[in-house]
């Protein structure tokens, strides 16, 4: 079994700029969305129907980089307030079924309740969603399974994320964060530096355990509201 640490150099490398770049062309392209909808819906060949299709297809995945984008932002504002994690993440593991489901993937979970962290509750579930989309992403045709852990451990609050999908060679491992590094057809490359620097600004940190063939388990180690409660009493 492999373990890797990662480490916050990784984060930094794409810009602001691009950020923002990639917000200005979001607009146009929902406008372009739109009128080839239109297009679409009107009596068609179905030569034509497909390539609509394609076009559809190519323009969500351009929005699904741009967002990935977007989220690298240095500066950002987040939102942060006191999370019922536990909650957060069987909301998450509901919203992640369907997408298990598509992908013959079993979702199961032990989310123990009353995990309480501080945060900011849309990135995190980003982190999240990132972390399980991949699991899912990871596993065979058949027989995959994806296990959700949720326990808190002394001053902190541990999320495991597991997998008995394909796993990782250690080269692997110590590429993850790197931005753009994809081993998928169709991957941005950009959901783990995504999910770095969130985990980073909440003073947390990721581990992957992974083992090829075998499968892997992301865990997230986040700090406990109630230790940052005490944490300010004691400066005081
Ligand atoms: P993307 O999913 O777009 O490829 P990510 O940053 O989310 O980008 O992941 C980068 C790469 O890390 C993936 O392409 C994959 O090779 C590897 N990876 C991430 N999570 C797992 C996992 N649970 N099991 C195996 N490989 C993984
Ligand atoms: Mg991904």
């Amino acid at each position: 079994l492999r373990v890797q640490l990662l480490k916050s150099e990784k984060f930094s490398i794409v810009s602001e700029l691009a950020a923002s770049v990639a917000h200005e062309v979001r607009n146009p392209l929902t406008v372009v969305r739109g009128f080839i909808q239109l297009i679409g819906s009107e009596n068609r060949d179905p030569k034509e129907k497909e390539y609509v299709k394609l076009v559809l297809s190519e323009l969500d995945r351009a929005q699904e980089i741009i967002t990935d984008y977007l989220n690298l932002a240095k500066h950002q504002h987040f939102d942060k307030t006191q999370i019922n994690l536990s909650t957060l993440l069987t909301e998450i593991e509901n919203i992640m079924i369907s997408y298990a489901n598509y992908k013959n993937v079993q979702i199961c979970s032990e989310i123990a309740p009353s995990l309480t962290i501080y945060g900011d509750q849309s990135r995190l579930k980003q982190v999240f969603i990132n972390l399980i989309k991949n699991a899912i992403e990871a596993v065979p045709e058949s027989g995959g399974n994806v296990m959700i852990k949720a326990y808190s451990s002394h001053d902190v609050v541990r999320i495991k994320i597991q997998d008995n999908g394909n796993g990782m060679s250690e080269e692997q491992l110590e590429r993850l964060g790197e931005p753009f590094f994809t081993l998928k057809e169709r991957g941005t490359g950009l959901g783990l530096t995504v999910t770095f620097s969130i985990v980073e600004n909440h003073l947390g940190s990721i581990r992957f355990q992974s083992a090829l063939k075998k499968g892997t388990t992301a865990t997230v180690t986040l700090p406990s509201y109630i230790e940052k409660i005490e944490k300010e009493e004691a400066i005081r």
